[in-house]
């Protein structure tokens, strides 16, 4: 009997992991990545370097049979580590003991394992191949490789897995428009490093937890990488008054605002200069679709159907969510796509929506509420 045919554009966390689910059902799956192979070529990041990998997440990585690899290459945070403007580090448990934790992952490792076992069940990948069109009517896809040498490739069933600026998502827009709404957040991000300490500790603070140093209208936050060293995101308005990514154009301007704001950050991070000039600030924003398939053709996944911004830590959680949900209902379809899309949409968009509302909302609880007295009074007095 000939396996059913499903094309997938997209081979990042979300594209990964489902074609590995979908193989391991008895699909013949080939999908197609914009990047070369990391394992060969390295890591092209772009989005944050270290992701919190929460319950929901980890459910799918246990059906896809990889969540003890993935926690072995992952650092347990059992809370937020609060730094107050003055005053002592205090630890937020998320739960009574250590069977409510969450975990720190690599990106890049994350997705290098995802794509050794989607291989390893089976799954055709074709890397450095970009989806540049697809004719819905024709179920045919045109692709661009890096010379810009183009292709074309027959794919009766496609499931876009190409993140937040979706190509896939655009090309069906052409065809019968989706009802796509960006929502800005006005706030972006930008990532500094905590090198390793020397000595025995190897981790400059401690490593165990989600580091947060609330300061009202923005925060840092730090998780910790298994080498020692942790990844800091500096989340800001992006334009307007002080302080925003406008007035903090260089180095030199962003070391005397966290001298103010970060006096004990800044001293962790000894390459200050070279990744605040260095890095990109990246912008954030959600994405909310009224359809995300058109009818058994193509449908939309993970981020390329929901992108979020990451205040609960949740959008790879959710999109590993969407996998197992996707893979079980196409497993049980038979041939009939079309109430397997219709049905995804119908069970996943909802909660979708609300991971899209809470995220919003912890924004506020991140950067405020796990409130520092001391700085809120500064703030009431007028001080800055
Ligand atoms: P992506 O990871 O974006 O992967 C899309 C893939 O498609 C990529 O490999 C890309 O190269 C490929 N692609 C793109 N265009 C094309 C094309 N035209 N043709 C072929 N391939 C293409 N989530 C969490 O759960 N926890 C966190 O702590 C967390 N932290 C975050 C921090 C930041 C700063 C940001 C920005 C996001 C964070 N997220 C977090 C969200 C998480 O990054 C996304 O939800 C997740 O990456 C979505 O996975 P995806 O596979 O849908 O999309």
């Amino acid at each position: 009997m000939t396996r059913q045919s499903i094309t997938l554009i997209g081979g990042g966390l979300v594209g990964a992991l489902l074609a590995q689910l979908l193989a391991k059902r008895g699909f013949a799956v080939e999908v197609f990545e914009k990047r070369p192979d990391p394992r060969v070529a390295g890591f092209i990041g772009g989005r944050s370097i270290n992701l919190a990998l929460a319950e929901r997440g980890l459910q799918a990585l246990r059906t896809a049979g990889l969540a003890d690899d993935v926690l072995q290459r992952a650092v347990m945070m059992r809370g937020r580590m609060v730094h107050p403007l003055n005053g002592t580090p205090g630890l937020q448990r998320y739960g009574v003991d250590d069977s409510e934790v969450i975990w720190s992952v690599s990106r890049g490792g994350l997705n290098t394992l995802l794509l050794d076992a989607a291989e390893a069940a089976g799954v055709t990948f074709h890397f450095g191949q970009s989806l540049a069109d697809a004719d819905i009517d024709q179920r045919r896809i045109t692709l661009v490789d890096e010379k810009g040498v183009e292709r074309h490739h027959d794919a009766p069933i496609l499931v876009g897995a190409d993140g937040a600026g979706s190509a896939l998502r655009a090309a069906m827009n052409d065809h019968t428009p989706l009802g796509i709404r960006v929502e800005p957040l006005g706030h972006a991000y930008k990532e500094l490093e905590i090198p390793p300490a020397t000595g025995a500790t190897r981790f400059a603070i401690e490593p165990n937890a989600l580091h947060i140093w609330p300061r009202g209208g923005y925060m840092c936050i730090a998780l910790p990488n298994t080498e020692g060293s942790f990844t800091v995101t500096l989340f800001l308005p992006a334009h307007g008054p002080h302080p925003s990514f406008d007035t903090l154009p260089d180095s030199a301007a962003a070391a005397t605002f966290f001298r103010e704001e970060f006096p004990d950050l800044l001293p962790q991070i000894p390459r200050f200069a070279e990744d605040y000039d260095g890095h990109p600030v990246g912008a954030l924003s959600t994405l909310y679709l009224d359809r995300w398939h058109i009818d058994d053709r193509a449908l939309l996944i993970g981020d390329a159907a929901h992108a979020i911004v990451p205040f609960h830590g949740q959008g790879m959680n959710c999109g590993f969510e969407d996998t197992v949900v996707l893979a079980d209902l196409l497993a049980e379809s038979g041939n009939g796509t079309r109430d397997a899309f219709a049905e995804f949409q119908r069970i996943r968009q909802p909660n979708a929506n609300a991971i899209a509302a809470m995220a919003l909302e912890n924004y506020i609880e991140m950067r405020d509420s796990v409130a520092d007295p001391h700085y809120l009074a500064k703030r009431e007095l007028g001080a800055r």
